[in-house]
């Protein structure tokens, strides 16, 4: 069934005035829709799973803020929260209790790590495991995946060329090439690109940091086996394995991919989620490992915000709701049927689509393999039938980010009625896709 494209003048009015003032005319450059058909859309509310932009629009949000928004929007326990902490004050720069309460919570329910600290985004996070494996290891060089996302600082904003192992181009202006110089990448899922990295670099390389459940460039989900053989190499040559799950940390289950795959990383880099809608980031590891920072150790990290009291209400709401029994089965149970609903009709269609899931995260791959797990892997082409299809989904109220490399997330507030709307509106947008 063909649908007209919804009006988004108001959006259009915004976004030429947004221009005027930001590079862009966005504050983080994938909202501005380049990939994807037309005006970005300047949203106004939020409520549950659903969203209203300028021009009245309602739509079914799976993008959910990149993320954090596993409760929904607006979730009357976060917003409580928040509104009770807010009125005795919005920032000390002094600790709070709600510091040790938010760590409470979270260090008593997770295995993985035994120290935590507090930062306010997940850049922030990544940056400063970074220095704490360097000040750790007292080496330099670390090791990241290609299509694998760490924040935008200087040293993760490399990529490789096609080679085995390279070093990196600088994939940003402004990043000097020495310090791309110290990151070396290799692509996913290949072991013999780890070793001729370890052999070449012997004693040099601080950490290998990985998404283990890689989400920033497609779903390119990698095996138990794969991610336990990189924690046995980093054993084997004194190098720490950092887990980046600023997307897979309670989202894949309260302990992140570190439970999901039972695999111990050195640190854990951690956000979205735990800041419940507002930004928070953390890292953790053993005690041992975390007292290297200051003001025990000498690695250094600080922060006027870090730990925040508005933040920390906002975390301890959304992580008290998540440890509730049986909350990250029945989202993944509802992932479950809605992924596999669209799998069979694609299936039936005989269309090139797959759709890849872990947890509440899903992907759609316009794809016939059975699994992509390296970035080369997928075929740009396949970008143009995510445009068509991101366009047919927002005139009929469906939201999804605008790139077709970047995942989806289901929420706690997605009804079994949104999902049924949701999958009629993708098997239309499909036919027309095909
Ligand atoms: N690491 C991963 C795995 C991410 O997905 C992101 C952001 O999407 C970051 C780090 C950076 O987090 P932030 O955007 O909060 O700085």
């Amino acid at each position: 069934m063909q649908v007209n494209d919804i009006s988004r003048e108001k959006s259009a009015e915004l976004y030429e005035k947004a221009k005027t003032y930001f590079p862009g005319g966005v504050n983080s450059p994938v909202r501005a829709f380049k990939s994807v058909y037309g005006t970005p859309l300047f949203i106004e509310k939020g409520d549950g799973s659903h969203i209203w932009d300028a021009d009245g629009n309602e739509f079914i949000d799976f993008c959910c803020s990149w993320g954090p928004l596993i409760l929904g929007h607006n979730n009357a326990a976060v917003r409580e929260k928040v509104t009770e902490v807010m009125q005795k004050g919005m920032s000390f720069g002094a600790p709070t209790a709600l510091e040790n309460e938010l760590a409470e919570l979270i260090l008593s329910n997770n295995s993985f790590i035994e120290k935590i600290r507090f930062v306010s985004s997940g850049t922030e996070a990544v940056m400063s495991a970074i220095r704490l494996a360097r000040g750790y290891t007292k080496r330099d060089k670390i090791l990241k995946f290609e299509g694998c996302y760490h924040g935008h600082s200087d040293s993760l904003l490399v990529k490789a060329g096609s080679g085995l192992v390279t070093f990196g181009e600088t994939s940003s202006a402004g990043v000097p090439k020495s310090f791309a110089d110290e990151t070396i990448v290799v692509a996913l899922n290949d072991k013999r690109a780890i070793q001729e990295a370890f052999e070449k670099f012997e004693g040099q390389i601080a950490a290998v940091i990985i998404e283990p459940v890689p989400a920033n460039n497609g779903l390119l989900l990698q095996t138990k086996g794969y991610l336990q053989y990189l924690r046995d190499v980093c054993t084997d040559n004194g190098t720490m394995l950092i887990f980046d799950e600023v997307i897979s940390g309670f989202r894949v289950g309260f302990e992140g991919a570190a439970g999901y795959y039972d695999i111990q990383p050195d640190i854990i880099t951690y956000g979205k989620i735990i800041g419940g809608g507002l930004p928070v980031g953390a890292y953790g590891a053993s005690a041992e490992i975390m007292d290297h920072i200051s003001p025990v150790g000498s690695v250094y990290q600080a922060g006027t915000l870090s730990g925040n009291p508005v933040a920390m209400a906002a975390g301890i709401a959304q992580i008290t709701e998540l440890l509730k029994p049986g909350f990250y089965n029945d989202l993944k149970l509802k992932t479950e049927g809605f992924v596999k609903a669209i799998q069979d009709f694609a299936e039936q269609r005989n269309y090139n689509f797959k759709v890849f899931t872990i947890g509440s995260i899903f992907w759609f791959a316009f794809t016939n393999e059975e699994r992509i797990a390296t970035a080369d892997d997928i075929d740009p082409e396949s970008m143009i039938k995510f445009k068509t299809m991101h366009r047919e989904l927002i005139n009929r109220g469906i939201y999804l980010g605008p790139s077709g490399y970047e995942v989806g997330f289901i929420s706690a507030a997605h009804t079994a009625n949104d999902l049924e709307i949701t999958k009629t509106a993708i098997f239309d947008s499909l036919d027309i896709v095909f």
